[in-house]
């Protein structure tokens, strides 16, 4: 690093340089705002009459500070104070031009699609450049994800304070008119609610017509039951048309314990005649190392999911990390809650994007104090059951055959399906 310099002496240090700040003795970045100049900061909004959030909220403070802390500081201002004044707008100036560009930059990236849903964020009131910057950093790029999620973990991801995401979630439950609504509206909904077909007429018509959208799908079973194959095929299958039982979406694949293999997508592509290099372009992959990665993957995947156009995201599988990881009673309290946030911030997905479908693969445990029946339960207990919208189970059949079972839906009847798993994928 290099060593700061003078400023009396020496020219203005560019942006990002260090220097030594005459008034508070100190070595200073230059462009940043350090808390003990944060005056200046009150100096400029007294000026504009309002306090703007993200003067507050902007990175360039070192500390959180919250509006309160700002308005309860006394109004004497020194002569000093206002003689840097010039200085300080200066700082801020350039600071906010360099965002904006690296904004600008990054949202290339993005689809049509995103970046009207980014617009409908940035029109919220006193949503500037730097809260729109945090918001679609910590995840929260559309009204919907604002909207439904709760103000604590918003403030956890993003930084932002607490008055300003409660004004923030407020005026998106408005824009977007979320309150009661009749049957009849929800009918409409469910009436035309899209699905993906799992190559199997027999596991479809398990499904009252594929697998459904704007919820949690768990498949769980022993290993080798078909678990990761279904999810590959699920992958290839939601990039087929409307009319082939897709939904001319990508796919994102969480695997957690390496088990994706891309030669069956493209035996699977195949099986289906498309072309294959196309297939899996359409498939973002993210290997989770650990349960930690595997929950910021999720977190992640908020913005992925209109940028790159994702209709379906797998987990495969949801609770391996954990149950590896918290080892022993005293950690089951923990674990069980870090898997519920976890299974809420999926559910939650589908709350934000209703054309999305999210399917999770479970491990099952033997349960030793069963003598008849099936000896085995799905990981997870009651965490994973409640929060997955329907659950099925998967057992192995005969050779290449093997057996789903709807355990949980609500609003479909228990009953068994029989699929083969072939070298083109999943087939009756
Ligand atoms: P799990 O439930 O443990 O995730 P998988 O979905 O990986 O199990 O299923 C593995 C099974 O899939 C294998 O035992 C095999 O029967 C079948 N399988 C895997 N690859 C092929 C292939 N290329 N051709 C035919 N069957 C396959
Ligand atoms: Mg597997």
């Amino acid at each position: 690093m290099a060593k700061a310099s003078e400023t009396n002496n020496q020219s203005q240090p560019l942006v990002g340089e260090p220097y030594f700040c005459k008034e508070c003795k100190r070595n200073h970045t230059k462009g940043k705002i350090y808390k003990e100049h944060l005056n200046f900061a009150k100096i400029e909004s007294k000026n504009d009459d309002v306090i703007d959030d993200d003067v507050i909220d902007d990175d360039i403070i070192d500390d959180d500070i919250e509006i309160s802390d700002l308005e309860s500081k006394d109004d004497n201002t020194s002569e000093e104070e206002v003689a840097l004044d010039d200085e300080l707008n200066e700082i801020i100036e350039v600071d906010e031009k360099v965002d904006e560009d690296d904004f600008d930059e990054g949202l290339k990236n993005y689809s049509d699609d995103a970046i009207a849903c980014v617009d409908a964020v940035k029109k919220l009131p006193g949503v500037g450049e730097a809260t729109l910057k945090k918001l679609i950093k910590a995840g929260f790029g559309s009204l919907e994800s604002i909207a439904y999620t709760p103000p604590s973990i918003i403030q956890k991801e993003s930084g932002l304070g607490d008055k300003t995401i409660a004004k923030l979630i407020k005026s998106s439950m408005d824009k977007l008119d979320i309150g009661f609504k009749s049957a009849e509206d929800v009918w409409e909904h469910r009436k035309n609610i899209a699905r993906i077909t799992t190559s199997s007429q027999e596991l479809d018509n398990l499904f009252h017509g594929g697998i459904e959208t704007g919820c949690v799908i768990e498949f769980f079973g022993e290993f080798r039951t078909g678990k990761t194959q279904l999810a590959h095929q699920l992958c290839v299958n939601v990039q087929l048309p409307k009319e082939d039982g897709g939904l001319s979406g990508n796919a994102l694949y969480i695997d957690t314990e390496g088990t994706f293999r891309p030669e069956r997508i493209i035996q699977m592509a195949e099986g289906h005649d498309l072309d294959h290099k196309k297939v899996l372009k359409n498939i973002v992959f993210g290997r989770a190392y650990n349960s930690d990665h595997q929950i910021m993957l999720i977190k992640e995947a908020g913005n992925l999911i209109k940028e790159k156009n994702i209709k379906l995201i797998i987990v495969d599988s949801l609770i391996g990390h954990f149950r590896s990881e918290y080892v022993g009673r005293g950690t089951l309290a923990n674990r069980q809650q870090t898997i519920n946030t976890h299974l809420h911030d999926l559910l939650r997905l589908t709350d934000i994007f209703p054309d999305l479908c999210v399917v999770v693969t479970n491990q099952v445990q033997s349960k030793p104090d069963v003598f008849y029946g099936n000896p085995t339960v799905a990981a997870g207990g009651n965490i994973v059951a409640h929060g997955s919208t329907i659950r099925v189970y998967l057992r192995k059949g005969k050779g290449e055959q093997r057996v789903a079972k709807m355990i949980d839906a609500p609003h479909l009847p228990e009953g068994e399906a029989v699929f083969s798993i072939t070298e083109n994928g999943i087939t009756d």
